[in-house]
């Protein structure tokens, strides 16, 4: 890219440039960016609004590890771009690897009534391109463990600047307390490149979530890090042909298959139980590309001559289906709260057999938030109640 943000500018030119204003501390700047030649580095060739003799410390070790990138936000955080500035830069130690990739603001908060996550994602400075050139990125969000694709959200794609807005909000539905106790959100900052087929990761950064307070909103600036890649385990081999190193990782035990949003209500008015399948959540993937064609079945069993099973629509690619479809069993309360109900959830294949996904039983034999789901809806008539429940992974009988 030519112009405002130099062209190619050389070393010697560099040197002369953080020199020259006086007060600046010409090693430090230097041996910050001298191994990573990104002489044009542009928070260095901007104009300081804060100059250096500002900051607190002088050019002690640590401060040897900080980079003109959190220099340059200082001002955004006195300015109250957030309430809670929670810079959790971690510096590692491992030098300036930590700091000269850029940093992401992006704002957290966690609705714990209805088990949402939302993630905001602001902006990023200072990034890094691959090559000189336009750049143009966007956000990639996962939580781990798990496997990839079960929680990836991305923004759009902002084009040509190395200080992207995206102000874009990506939503994990399905999220509870108990999943912010033990998953880490990842973001990744990604650059879209028409010359290679795959987006480059240009940082990436991990949040704890067992740091939020529900119903709080929480702001964050941290600086990105080197992607970290981990390999794949073969217990989680469910795709055919997906790579070793596809991308991350192992999952918390019994949570590999997903989850899946039902409301259960007995209508007084109709004289049947209503089953709404409404969506599921950080499905295991299926298909070869990493994705599944999700859709769901259930089954009223024992079955006594009336319709007892049903089907959803099938979605396309996704591991986050949303269904929204509802069905009907005619039949007494009192009757119905005997029976059990079957839910499966199933990755539909052309051709080939469908691969069971996860399932789960609804009945007075069921355990913990299955029983109460099942009893409390057929306890009492017209009570709609919503509830996540995590799908198993022993394949349904069907037969009855
Ligand atoms: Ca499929």
């Amino acid at each position: 890219m030519a112009g405002a943000r130099g062209e190619k500018v050389t070393m010697q030119e560099h040197m002369a440039i953080n020199v020259s204003p006086g007060p600046i501390r010409p090693i430090r700047q230097i041996s910050d960016y001298f191994p990573h030649f990104y002489p044009f580095a542009p928070a260095l060739l901007r104009p300081r609004p804060a100059p250096l003799p500002a900051l607190p410390n002088g050019p002690a070790p640590e401060t040897a590890l900080s980079s003109p990138v959190e220099e340059a936000q200082t001002p955004t955080a006195k300015a109250g771009v957030s309430q809670l500035p929670q810079c959790l830069e971690e510096q590692d130690g491992d030098s300036d690897e930590t700091t000269a990739l850029g940093s992401l603001e992006f704002t957290l908060l966690l609705d714990q009534q209805n088990c949402v996550l939302h993630c905001t994602i602001h902006r990023a400075k200072g990034l890094k391109p691959l090559d000189s050139g336009s750049i143009d990125t966007f956000v990639k969000a996962n939580l781990l463990p798990g496997t990839s694709k079960a929680s990836q959200l991305r923004t759009r794609t902002v084009r040509g600047s190395r200080g992207p807005r995206w102000d874009e909000t990506l939503t994990y539905h399905g999220f509870t307390c108990q999943d912010a106790g033990r998953k880490t959100l990842r973001l990744c900052v990604c650059e879209e490149s028409r010359l290679r087929r795959r987006a480059e990761p240009l940082g990436e950064l991990r949040v704890p979530l067992k740091k939020l307070v529900p119903n709080l909103t929480r702001s964050f600036n941290i600086c990105l890090e080197k992607r970290r890649l981990t390999k794949r385990p073969s217990s989680l081999d469910t795709a055919r042909g997906m790579s070793l190193y596809e991308e991350e990782v192992v999952e918390a035990a019994g949570e590999e298959r997903g989850r899946i949003l039902l409301s259960l209500c007995y209508s007084s008015q109709r004289g049947g139980l209503l089953v709404g399948v409404l969506r599921c959540a950080h499905l295991a993937p299926m298909d070869a590309n990493g994705y599944s064609d999700p859709f769901v079945r259930i089954f009223l069993r024992p079955n006594t001559g009336k319709k007892s099973k049903y089907k959803t629509t099938v979605r396309k690619k996704t591991l986050n289906p949303e269904f929204n479809e509802e069905f009907f069993y005619a039949g007494q309360r009192e009757e119905l709260a005997q029976k059990t109900l079957l839910v499966s959830v199933w990755d539909y294949d052309l051709g080939t057999a469908d691969d069971f996904i996860g399932g789960l039983q609804l009945s007075i034999n069921a355990t913990g938030e299955k029983l109460r789901h099942w009893s409390e809806c057929l306890a009492r008539s017209d009570r709609r109640l919503e509830l996540w429940h995590p799908l198993d992974g022993a394949p349904p009988q069907l037969g009855d």
